[in-house]
């Protein structure tokens, strides 16, 4: 049996639900093929969902249900906590961390919010699961795949063993750090991984929350030089995550108990559920995509997870490709705009990766010291708490990378355009991005004669343009809220509009 989809999507984790969810909210139609047929609720990776992130799903109708859905309510803590164990002395502590804290401001239509990435995963799956346009096949493998000039063979593999053809016009790639696409394409890591080992475990202690002297906290560092590590809650009932720093995966299985109680600072009662060893890594793919094929998420780019950036930088990946293609499948927009992807996408991920990697400078192991666990602690606590305040300050408060990335320099976008349209508050909880339309839309004074021309020539090329008065200079904004054009850039209307649009002349 043949089977014919606009794009399929190799992979079903964060990633490539939201490329389909994306793709959905322009009404193109996708597949995804995915051997997970439940989220893996024991590897909870990622616990920082970005302001930014919140924002595009806030785009999609996901944010409230995210909140819903996470077990750390975003008004509960923002705080992240250092101190030489969970029941020990605090050394410091950072506020505002990973803009949590930005409900109701200015800054960002959404706040950040902690939530385990199965649980944003079970969101995106359910989504997709009501969705028309997207199609979630778990127990499914891409195996193999042939590119030609007018599509794409692929071929799946079931469970059982047997393998489906699926045609498409587009393939995308969200299949992690092991990536068949990136390899098939001939696509090259480039980086260096971080040697040190690291130890996840995710326990439940019950009473434990009420015992720890710090309040409420998203993060406990643990600055110990015999336990270095990092803690924090999964929900408010008894659940628990930690790293711990230095410890590979034979010495983790020994005996992950030991590990809890060193962190903990005492022989609690802990139920271990899970264990997951990890390394860090610096990777970037040579090039993200060939004419019909292109990598998302980890597949394209590996950072440490320290400051929390990955999969959101996965999100961003997704927004980006999945309207570009919409745009191309839909019949608006050129071929040609599918190369954006790279050039706007791929510096980003290499920013992450620096200030990823900036961040595991500094690490608990560099900063313990034996006087903080013997009797010297108050003589050399304010000069540890100073470097911490200067070393850590970037990892808890990253807003300039999380909200202000731009693709000033794209070939589509004008000279001094590309960065994310500035939201405003309309009217208590409506923000100026619930007022964009899905495709283009031209915000600003629209009694300016140049709304006329943007209105022709999106007419004339059936560019889905839509039309918002609002006190700012004229500004052409994208699907994905950043803005192709502001008044001032040279070029008529026609051609701001072409360009944005991916035409090269
Ligand atoms: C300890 C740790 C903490 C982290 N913390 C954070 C954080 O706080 N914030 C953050 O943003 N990120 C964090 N990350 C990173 C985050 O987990 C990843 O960036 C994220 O999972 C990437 O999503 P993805 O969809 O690209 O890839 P994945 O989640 O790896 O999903 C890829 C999917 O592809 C499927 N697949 C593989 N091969 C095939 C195939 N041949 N056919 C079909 N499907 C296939 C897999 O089953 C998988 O479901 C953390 C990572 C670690 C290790």
């Amino acid at each position: 049996m043949t089977n014919y989809v606009p794009v399929l999507i190799c992979g079903g984790g964060p990633v490539g639900l939201a490329t389909s969810l994306e793709l959905a909210h322009h009404g193109v139609r996708s597949v995804i093929v995915e051997p997970r047929s439940e989220v893996s609720w024991l590897r909870p990776r990622a616990k920082t969902t970005s302001a930014r992130t919140m924002e595009l799903f806030r785009r999609w109708g996901l944010a409230d249900t995210i909140r819903d859905r996470a077990g750390l309510p975003v008004d509960w803590s923002d705080q992240a906590v250092f101190a030489t164990a969970l029941l020990g002395r605090e050394i410091t502590r950072f506020d505002k961390c990973f803009g949590l804290e930005l409900g109701g401001s200015d800054r960002a239509a959404e706040p950040g919010q902690q939530i385990p990435q199965p649980a944003v995963e079970q969101v995106l799956r359910a989504a997709v699961a009501t969705s028309e346009y997207a199609g979630l096949r778990t127990g499914r493998s891409l195996h193999s795949f042939v590119e030609r000039t007018d599509g794409i063979d692929a071929q799946i593999i079931d469970g059982d063993g047997s393998l489906t053809r699926i045609t498409c016009d587009f393939l995308v790639g969200a299949d992690g750090a092991h990536s068949t696409v990136r390899e098939a394409i001939g696509a090259r890591y480039d980086g260096s991984a971080d040697e040190r080992p690291n130890f996840n475990i995710v326990f439940r202690a019950p009473d434990l929350a009420d015992r720890v002297p710090h309040g409420p906290a998203v993060h406990y560092w643990i600055v110990r030089p015999d336990r270095p590590g990092v803690m924090g809650r999964l929900d408010l009932r008894d659940t628990w995550w930690c790293i711990a720093q230095g410890v590979d995966q034979k010495a983790g299985e020994a005996d992950p108990r030991a590990l809890v109680h060193a962190l903990v600072g005492e022989a609690i009662d802990a139920e271990i559920i899970a264990t997951d060893p990890w390394k860090a890594k610096m990777l970037l793919a040579d090039r993200y995509c060939t004419e019909r094929v292109f990598l998302a998420g980890d597949a394209a780019h590996l950072n440490p997870p320290w400051g929390g950036h990955g999969f959101n930088t996965g999100v961003g990946d997704a927004i980006n490709l999945g309207w570009k293609l919409a745009a191309v499948v839909a019949g608006w927009a050129p071929r040609s705009l599918l190369a954006s992807y790279e050039s706007e996408r791929r510096p980003i991920a290499a920013r992450t990766i620096d200030e990823a990697a900036t961040n595991m400078a500094t690490l608990p192991s560099q900063l313990a010291d034996q006087r903080l666990v013997d009797d010297q602690f108050d003589t050399i606590r304010p000069d540890i708490a100073e470097q911490i305040q200067r070393t850590k300050d970037g990892e808890f408060h990253s807003l300039g990378l999380v909200l202000d990335y731009t693709y000033d320099g794209s070939p589509v976008v004008a000279a001094g355009s590309g960065g994310r349209l500035t939201h405003r508050w309309l009217s208590p909880g409506e923000s100026l991005y619930d007022r964009l339309g899905h495709g283009f839309t031209l915000v600003g004074d629209l009694t300016d004669p140049r709304v006329t021309e943007f209105a022709a020539a999106a007419t004339a090329a059936s560019v889905p343009l839509e039309l918002l008065s609002h006190p700012i200079e004229l500004s052409l904004v994208r699907p994905d809220q950043h803005v192709a054009w502001v008044a001032g850039a040279p070029g008529t209307a026609a051609q701001a509009l072409r360009r944005a649009i991916g035409h090269t002349n």
